[in-house]
């Protein structure tokens, strides 16, 4: 995520609220984009530090747990620097131009400050800041598929080139005695049935076991799914897209939610300022006097109670907005109620952060060093893949 801007409702329920389910299911990598920002924001630096503490303490106070996810920024971890100048080595500059969110804009900046290497490179660095960490999965949603089409091409094209380390068979047949007795003799008479049979179910399944082979190390494991299929090693992974759920959240404007388009409802905004957003917020145009009949399918504020309210109160909105029994700004009041509820939750999780911004820094520094765990790992077998391990 950017730390272009303050959070709001639309990064709660379109990102934080999955992300905190997911923390539990998956080793989660959540990245706090900052050289992403640097893209578009470069002559604004000074607000990127408060920025991206306030994000972090926003992540924190909506219930992403550091005990169970890794929060780091980018920043911080050199080895993402180094490896998006190696992937570029071999990424065609044509792939970088194709991407949707460069060609679609160039044009119109051209004549702008945004007119950039570091435009046009964003969706190397974004490739580079997924296969680092060798994910399996991406969490993205329907604009960002290309980006994260063009990290799986790069990937592959890593692979095809330098994918063959020295002595393959002999470190594979290495890898498979790591598997145990057992496993390591159905893993051979699987291997034996797919590549001889072409037994697809064999192959499921020998993936299958590796993947819950416990005791294999990462570059094992991989050695031996590209052993199965009589490839090289696999260096980079191609992630999978995780679609998170499509979540649009409407500003007050009717638009959708967005700080720049000053529309946004931002987390941890008073009381007061959440009271007087929402009693400014556009409604249905044909209730011009609180005598005129409504719609709730036409208006804004209805697409906030599907959020916040139960069914009774929207029973209670339908009812008074379709009859005009009840004005708009009755029909705000729990509304603003319920939002009040929940950032008043948001304020107090975030206050012992607040009050102790060493607490921030330590989670930051955790993480990152957790994550730069990772990434030098890797980028050592990524370096020696390329013969510049000397
Ligand atoms: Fe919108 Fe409620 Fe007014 Fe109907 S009564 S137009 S739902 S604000």
């Amino acid at each position: 995520m950017r730390p272009n801007s303050p959070l709001h409702l639309g990064h709660y329920f379109g990102a934080l609220q999955y992300w905190k389910k997911i923390q539990y299911e998956y080793d989660c990598l959540f990245m706090v984009a900052d050289v992403h920002s640097l893209v578009q924001n470069f002559n604004e630096t000074e607000k990127i530090s408060d920025c991206v503490n306030n994000m972090v303490i926003n992540w924190l106070a909506a219930g992403i747990d550091p005990s169970q996810a890794t929060i780091f920024i980018q920043s911080k971890i050199p080895e993402q620097y180094e490896l998006t100048a190696l992937l570029g080595a071999i990424t065609p500059l044509s792939w970088l131009e194709r991407v949707p969110s460069y060609k679609e804009v160039i044009d119109e900046l051209e004549h702008t400050d945004l007119n950039t290497y570091g435009f046009l490179g964003a969706s190397l660095t974004q490739s580079a800041d997924i296969l680092m960490y060798n994910v399996r999965h991406v969490l993205a949603q329907e604009e960002q598929i290309a980006n994260l089409e063009l990290a799986r091409e790069i990937a592959r094209r890593f692979n095809h080139l330098f994918g063959r380390e020295d002595g393959f068979e002999h470190k594979a047949q290495e890898s498979i005695k790591k598997l145990g007795h057992k496993k390591a003799e159905l893993y051979e008479n699987l291997l034996l049935k797919y590549q001889q049979e072409g037994d697809d179910e064999a192959l499921e399944r020998a993936r299958f076991m590796l993947h819950d082979a416990l005791n294999l190390s990462h570059g094992d494991r991989e050695r031996l799914f590209a052993f199965l299929e009589n490839k090289g090693k696999v260096f980079l992974n191609e992630p999978q897209l995780m679609a998170s759920p499509p979540v649009k959240i409407i500003g007050l404007d009717g638009q959708q939610m967005s700080y720049q388009a000053n529309n946004s409802i931002n987390l941890r905004d008073t009381p007061e300022l959440v009271s007087s957003k929402v009693r400014a917020m556009t409604t249905d145009p044909a209730r011009i006097r609180k005598t005129d009949r409504g719609n709730p399918e036409s208006c804004p504020v209805w697409t906030l109670h599907q959020i916040y309210s139960n069914e009774e109160v929207k029973s209670w909105v339908e009812l008074g907005c379709l009859s005009a029994g009840i004005g708009c700004l009755d029909c705000k009041g729990p509304l603003i109620d319920a939002i009040n509820l929940q950032q008043s939750e948001l304020i107090e999780n975030a206050k012992p952060y607040q009050d102790e911004p060493t607490l921030v820094k330590r989670i930051i520094t955790d993480g990152c060093l957790r994550a730069r765990d990772i990434a030098s790992d890797n980028l050592k077998q990524i370096k020696l893949a390329m013969n510049l391990e000397y």
